[in-house]
C-alpha cells in the first residue's frame, strides 16, 4: 500500500516508543508530579504538546483500577477523566469485571519516560482488556499487574483460548464515548471483531489496527471544546468496517522478508515541544 495512502489510514504519533519523541525531553519521575496550576489548557504542535489544570484520574472508583502506578501516570483533560469513569460505569453494569487502566498523561502532558510518543495532552488512555474476574486489589498490589496479550504469539490471530465476546462489547463501549476520535488495537483483535460481529458494525469503523496493543487498547479523543491550541488530531478514519485492504496490510507484513538493516545515520531532529510547553514542564 503507497505511504501517503497508509498515513492516511493510521494516525502518526500513537503509542511510538519515546527514544522517538519530541526534544529528547524525557521528564521521568524528576518531572514536575503536580499539574500546571491554572484553567484547563491544551497546548501543541506536531512535536508534542502539555497541558495545565489536568486533573488525575482516581486510583479507585466504581468499575475502575489503575495498575502500575509507580510506572504510570494517569493525568488529563476534565473531560477524559469523566469518559473513562463512564466508561468504567458503563462496563460495570454490563456485568463485566473492574477496568484496569493504563497510562493517560504526566501531571503536565509532554513526553512520557520510556512509553508514548502520543499521551503528551491528556487526551489518550490505555486500558487494559482483561475481562478476567478480578478482586479490588489494594494499590500496592497491582504494581506489578501484567494482563495477559490476547494474540497469538505469530501475531496472525487471537489466542482464541483467551478471547471472550466480552472483549467485543468492552471495546464496542469505548468507540461509543463522546468525543472519541478512535480506538486502537493490535491488528490480530481488528481481524477478530472483523470476522465475529454481527448486526450493527458501524462501530468498527472507530477500531484501527496499530502496532502492539495486544492487551490493552488505546482511546484517542478527540480535542475538546474550547482548546484552540489543541493540534488536530490525525484524519478521521475512513468511512466504512476497516475490514479491508489496510487490515490484511498488517498480516502481509508479517510475510514479507525482513528488510536489510538502513544504513546507521544522525537520527533526524525531532520537531520541538512549543516554547510554552517547555517552560510549563521546566516551572516548579
Ligand atoms: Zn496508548
Amino acid at each position: 500500500m503507497p505511504a501517503n495512502r497508509l498515513s492516511r489510514l493510521m494516525p502518526a504519533r500513537l503509542c511510538l516508543p519515546a527514544f522517538l519523541s519530541a526534544a529528547g525531553l524525557f521528564l521521568a519521575a524528576a518531572g514536575p508530579t503536580t499539574p500546571a496550576p491554572g484553567p484547563v489548557q491544551i497546548i501543541g504542535n506536531s512535536g508534542g504538546g502539555c497541558i495545565q489544570g489536568a486533573v488525575r484520574l482516581p486510583d479507585d472508583a466504581p468499575g475502575l483500577q489503575t495498575v502500575r502506578v509507580g510506572k504510570s501516570n494517569f493525568w488529563g483533560h476534565p473531560d477524559t477523566i469523566d469518559r473513562l469513569l463512564q466508561l468504567a460505569r458503563t462496563a460495570s453494569a454490563a456485568g463485566l469485571p473492574d477496568l484496569y487502566m493504563g497510562d493517560l498523561s504526566n501531571p503536565r502532558g509532554g513526553p512520557m519516560p520510556g512509553g508514548h510518543v502520543s499521551h503528551q495532552m491528556g487526551i489518550d488512555a490505555d486500558v487494559y482488556l482483561d475481562i478476567n474476574p478480578h478482586p479490588r486489589l489494594p494499590v500496592a498490589a497491582r504494581e506489578n499487574l501484567e494482563p495477559p496479550s490476547l494474540v497469538r504469539p505469530d501475531g496472525r490471530a487471537v489466542d482464541q483460548s483467551r478471547w471472550r465476546p466480552e472483549h467485543a462489547t468492552l471495546l464496542r463501549m469505548a468507540t461509543q464515548l463522546p468525543g472519541v476520535d478512535r480506538v486502537l488495537v493490535n491488528a490480530a483483535i481488528k481481524k477478530q471483531l472483523c470476522t465475529t460481529v454481527s448486526g450493527e458494525r458501524g462501530w468498527l469503523r472507530m477500531i484501527r489496527p496499530w502496532y502492539g496493543h495486544a492487551s490493552h487498547m488505546h482511546i484517542s479523543f478527540l480535542c475538546p471544546a474550547g482548546q484552540a491550541e489543541c493540534p488536530p488530531r490525525p484524519a478521521p478514519p475512513p468511512p466504512g468496517d476497516g475490514c479491508d485492504a489496510s487490515l490484511q496490510w498488517w498480516f502481509d507484513r508479517l510475510d514479507a522478508p525482513p528488510k536489510p538493516a538502513p544504513p546507521v545515520t544522525k537520527p533526524p531532529r525531532p520537531p520541538a515541544l512549543p516554547a510554552a510547553c517547555i517552560a510549563m514542564l521546566k516551572a516548579p
